[in-house]
């Protein structure tokens, strides 16, 4: 067995408020649990967006009474609330701002709406970016002109990895994170997930191609974190006209990484850096007393969405063989989970900003 610090996720997509019957407080943090996670940073990209002190309140208070592992909440940059974020930077895991594409009220059609954030929102507190391709180019600039720093989530191209390695080499202030979606699929491996139905295949960042993976790969030592970017659908809307993007992923990052260990692509001291201690410097987030997942390092198994816990039901890794199985968690001296089963209450949370 192999005792290791609770993982943390800086890239959960709750859903809650808003959109319940894909998930919400309860059933995302049972799922962090089953997948090792001990502290998951919800994004707020929700129904209403979390992006003023209204919204924040209303996130929070539906964490506070569901959560079973500890959390922070995100407020979204939107095109005219800039001058209000600052007095939440207190109470949010940082400030995530969508620079490509997106729909409703965290949209920010063009760069004059990026600079207000930039200036304004504290110094010492995170700012994460969505900027896929040249838009993370332009993100780095404005880290760079602000001379502040940024986080970038889901890398998923080579360009990416190679470009935050220049910066990264020229001293800008600029962290990433890596999604094992992005780690352990390509393209190639559309047919097999869609199994017909091509919305199953659909995530944002979409899968990129073998080249791209084998850059990600090539340069784990500029990656900083590994994030799932759980992003759980409900199958009846990945198979309809219109599939929402995104795979839910908090059950199987832990297994997915330790059979990377396993087979000599990660190190064991990687994974601890990438999933703990990294992420806890870069978004400034208290040490975990007495927190600890247990994994037998032999125990083989099959990836199987029945087994579970979020409400969307699939997994584009269903079926997939790993090994390492997670059989016990405990969360700040008490035994969260164990052999298949949450035993965390709900509430049990606790709110990392308070
Ligand atoms: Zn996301």
């Amino acid at each position: 067995m192999i005792r290791l610090p609770g993982f943390i996720d800086p890239h959960v997509h709750v859903r809650e408020p808003g959109q319940t019957h894909k998930e919400d407080w309860d059933t995302a943090t049972q799922a962090a649990l089953a997948g090792g996670v001990t502290m998951i940073l919800a994004m707020p990209n929700t129904q209403p967006p979390v992006f003023d002190a209204h919204t924040l309140d209303l996130a929070l208070n539906a964490a506070q009474q569901k959560a079973r592992c500890d959390y922070a909440q995100f407020v979204g940059a939107g095109p005219d609330n800039a001058d209000l974020l600052p007095a939440l930077a207190s109470k949010a895991a940082g400030l995530k701002m969508y620079l490509d594409s997106t729909f409703g009220e965290l949209r920010l059609d063009d760069m004059t709406l990026w600079m207000p954030h930039f200036k304004n929102y504290p110094r010492a507190d995170p700012i994460v970016l969505h900027s896929e391709s040249r838009t993370m180019a332009a993100g780095i600039l404005f880290a760079a002109i602000y001379d502040r720093p940024v986080h970038i989530a889901h890398i998923s191209l080579k360009e990416e990895v190679l470009l935050i390695k220049a910066a990264k080499e020229r001293g800008l202030k600029v962290t990433c994170e890596v999604c094992p979606h992005h780690l352990f699929l390509s393209r190639e491996d559309i047919p097999a997930i869609s199994d017909g139905h091509p919305g199953r295949g659909e995530v944002r960042p979409r899968l990129a191609t073998k080249e791209d993976v084998d850059a990600l790969w090539k340069n784990m030592d500029v990656i900083d974190c590994f994030a799932t970017d759980h992003a759980p659908h409900t199958l009846t809307e990945k198979d309809s006209d219109n599939p929402p993007p995104g795979f839910p992923g908090l059950e199987t990052l832990l297994p997915l990484l330790f059979t990377a260990v396993e087979h000599r692509r990660l190190s064991l001291d990687d994974l601890v850096q990438k999933s703990v201690v990294n992420p806890r410097k870069i978004f400034n987030l208290p040490d975990q007393p007495e927190t600890w997942v247990e994994v037998d390092e032999n125990a083989e198994y099959e990836i199987k969405a029945s087994e579970q816990f979020t409400r969307c039901g699939w997994t584009p890794f269903e079926g997939w063989k790993v090994k390492g199985r997670l059989r016990k968690v405990v969360l700040r001296g008490k035994t969260a989970f164990e052999e298949g089963i949450v035993l965390a209450e709900a509430g049990a949370g606790k709110n990392i900003r308070k």
